[in-house]
């Protein structure tokens, strides 16, 4: 309808609009954050590099290994990438950076550093890709985002969370043991032969020991926790508990049935000792 002659418009808003930062890359959404099938970091920059059809090892390269704040050389950052899932600190510099270049908040949860102050570096992480070829078969099956869980990396962790059979280490296809990155790396493929990991196995655990299924349950419910509040005495104050719960009070017949010495106990009671929480 036209407007009455003489009548006055509303002005325009000439000021300058609030545009939201942006991304340098696509800030991808992790899979799993608060469940136990979270997956990796490593698995997050695999995905990450798809969604720019860059592989892994350029996208490091082009966008990563500049922005740490101490000079980090390729080669030895690629050979040690396994670290970034884990407690390290260059899983803390790759989470800062991975975050400035994606504007995300939330990508600590796709590794192990909010338990840093209670689990150990040594032995926590393993060298080479373990898998559950059921779990990825069922996520190109039901056309899923096929990726890596972050279970998956821990030596500690030998059977699949969800279908109770032995996680695989070993290419099917090539009988070699694919790498966790490299630059034909792909969650679900291996990095050697590129053959597809996925299949229906019908293998049981060799030891369905109460232990093993124990440990899956217990170590999937710690990495679903994406608000963590430890303070430096938590591990002192846990092993207290169970001495008086399940020792009788009795240091030394807690630190029989755990398999450490009683030393080794004294210095976990005085907070001496923080990250054993997987040696109990
Ligand atoms: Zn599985
Ligand atoms: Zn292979």
């Amino acid at each position: 309808m036209l407007k009455k002659q003489g009548e006055v418009y509303k002005e325009f808003d000439h000021s300058e609009p609030q545009i939201p930062l942006r991304s340098k890359l696509f800030s991808l959404e992790p899979i799993g954050i608060g469940t136990p099938f979270v997956e990796s970091l490593t698995s997050y920059l695999h995905r990450l590099s798809e969604a720019h059809c860059l592989p892994v090892t350029i996208l490091i390269k082009l966008f990563v290994i500049d922005r740490f704040p101490t000079p980090t050389d390729y080669y030895d950052y690629t050979k040690h990438i396994r670290q970034i899932n884990g407690v390290s600190y260059k899983a803390v510099e790759t989470i800062s950076v991975v975050q400035s270049l994606t504007q995300r908040n939330d990508l600590s949860s796709l590794t192990l550093v909010n338990w840093s102050n209670v689990i150990p570096l040594h032995k926590l992480l393993r060298h080479s890709k373990a898998w559950c070829p059921r779990c990825y078969e069922e996520m190109r099956t039901n056309a899923w985002e096929i990726y890596d869980l972050l279970i998956w990396h821990l030596q500690i962790i030998t059977s699949c969370l969800k279908h109770e059979i032995p996680l695989l280490t070993e290419c099917p296809h090539c009988k070699r043991n694919p790498t966790i990155i490299s630059g034909k790396s792909r969650p679900g493929f291996c990095s050697l032969c590129k053959g597809w990991l996925g299949f229906n196995s019908s293998q049981q655990l060799y030891d369905t020991d109460e232990w093993s299924l124990w440990v899956n349950k217990n170590v999937g419910l710690m990495l679903s926790q994406t608000k963590i509040n430890l303070s430096n005495n938590s591990f002192s104050n846990a092993v207290k508990y169970y001495v008086n719960e399940i020792g009788n009070k009795e240091p030394y017949t807690f630190a029989k049935k755990v398999g450490v010495t009683g030393s080794t106990l004294l210095r976990w009671y005085n907070g001496e000792i923080q990250r054993a929480v997987f040696f109990v």
